[in-house]
């Protein structure tokens, strides 16, 4: 009678194991705080959990510091749920939470019944520390006359705790360089008026800290209207099949003359002037130039900045495009003169641009040279203004010999005769270094900045 309620005992004992044993896992959840520093404010961060076994039943995330406890997230999920990425947001006001140091407490649970009522938990207790303060930020440059698609420049000085800041005009961002000044907190930062933004838009420098923090002071300027001209560009089917056909990268057999047209003018178009914008986007944090940027010597401008072109097809406007440069003709394979000094970036073919040198002239001024027959430079090489980067040609999009000459910021075309004019430079970048320094830069000290090189060469 004993032996068989042993065996009885035993039957229930590994039968209720077998029943159980799958419900049970022995591997708690896995919690990864996303974090880039200790100091959280308003920028969101994100936390990742999984668990291998039954999956997750609950995560709550909890803020504890001088304002006691506040629950950011109490979270309950459906069977078979591995892993979940939660994104984190503080709003400070609604909290009613101060800076200071705190703790964010994080908790997972698991679908294990391998202790009866709940599964198996992983907690993580994180020391950080809460800035709601924003940066300081001072705009130090005044008078801000732009010119529509022209050029703009601006001085500021931020508090030391600021990680990233520049120039924000509707979609667009130019970052700020600092470095410059004995002061490091200065700032400096070109930037873009794009042609086609519509004048009225709000200029804006914004200074980030670490923990998502923002300061932003608006920019009081006066933008100059520019006329930038319409124009009609016939297209004959001679020049589609004799320079277009030639460009394609694929088969244009089964096209038509529209179709390749709208291929190398639209399609590749765009594609070329993302590699500009991505190439225009990486610079040196110094200035490298001096004195008024060079036009081609001896040339005319043959095609204006930003004229909207209408291109007309056996009687048919097929496209529109801005033509984002200069054309300069002078003769045939003429030597081109770096326009100012930098770093050559880019050094090969591009689309519709033929040949093209660009040179970065650092903090995001870039000059770029296309059409070219030959190229004598390299990525990497160092050019002074009027050294000779190749000559000019017919590659690429073009009809006759010249130089396609464009100055971008930031990727973002600009009117390049700005940059040709020593007044324009002097008024609007130099006198505004000069002013900086004479405040941030105190005379002992020898540091070189810009102040005695960018206007000292006259043209
Ligand atoms: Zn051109």
């Amino acid at each position: 009678m004993k032996k068989f309620f042993y065996i009885v005992l035993l039957v229930l004992i590994v039968g209720g194991f077998i029943y159980v044993y799958p419900e049970i896992e022995w591997s708690s959840p896995k919690i990864d705080i996303k974090l880039e520093s200790e100091n959280i404010g308003t920028r969101p961060f994100d936390i990742e959990v999984s668990d291998e076994g039954k999956g997750l039943k609950n995560v709550s995330v909890v803020l504890s510091g001088a304002h006691g406890e506040s629950i950011l997230v109490n979270k309950n999920y459906p069977e078979g749920i591995k892993g979940d990425k939660i994104t984190v947001k503080l709003d400070p006001k609604k909290l009613g939470v101060k800076g200071g140091p705190a703790e964010l407490k994080v908790s997972a649970e698991d679908r294990s019944r391998l202790k009866i009522f709940s599964g198996n938990k992983t907690k993580i207790n994180q020391k950080v520390n809460l800035d709601l303060v924003p940066p300081k930020l001072d705009v130090i440059s005044t008078d801000q006359y732009i010119n529509h698609g022209g050029s703009g420049f601006v001085v500021y000085k931020t508090s030391p705790d600021t990680i990233k800041s520049g120039v924000t005009l509707g979609d667009y961002f130019f970052p700020g360089y600092k470095g410059n000044f004995k002061d490091e907190d200065v700032h400096m930062a070109f930037f873009a008026y794009p042609h086609d933004v519509d004048p009225g838009e709000s200029i804006t420098i914004v200074a980030q800290d670490q923990a998502g923090n923002e300061k932003t002071v608006g920019l009081i300027y006066i933008l100059r209207d520019v006329n930038y001209r319409e124009s009609d560009i016939n297209i004959s089917e001679n020049f589609v099949e004799n320079i277009m056909v030639p460009l394609m990268d694929e088969d244009s057999s089964g096209l038509d003359h529209k179709e390749i047209f709208l291929k190398v003018n639209n399609e590749m178009r765009k594609k070329n002037d993302a590699t500009i914008k991505k190439t225009g986007s990486k610079s040196e944090k110094k200035i490298m130039w001096e004195g008024a940027f060079r036009q081609l010597s001896n040339s005319k401008v043959e095609a204006n900045f930003a004229d909207e072109r209408t291109y007309i097809l056996n009687d048919e406007p097929i496209d529109k495009q801005y033509h984002l440069g200069y054309d300069l003709a002078v003769t045939k394979r003429y030597p081109i003169e770096a326009a100012n000094g930098g770093i050559v970036v880019y050094a090969d073919e591009l689309g519709i641009y033929g040949n093209t040198v660009m040179i970065d002239h650092g903090m995001g001024l870039l000059t770029l040279y296309g059409h070219m027959s030959t190229i004598d430079v390299e990525v990497g090489d160092s050019v002074s203004k009027d050294d000779i980067i190749g000559r000019t040609g017919e590659t690429g999009l073009a009809a006759g010999d010249h130089l396609h000459y464009g100055i971008y910021i930031n990727g973002v075309a600009v009117r390049p005769i700005e940059w040709w004019d020593k007044k324009w430079i002097k008024d609007n970048v130099s006198a505004k270094i000069n002013q900086a320094s004479g405040e941030f830069n105190s005379q002992d000290t020898g540091t070189q900045t810009q102040k005695n090189s960018i206007d000292s060469k006259s043209e």
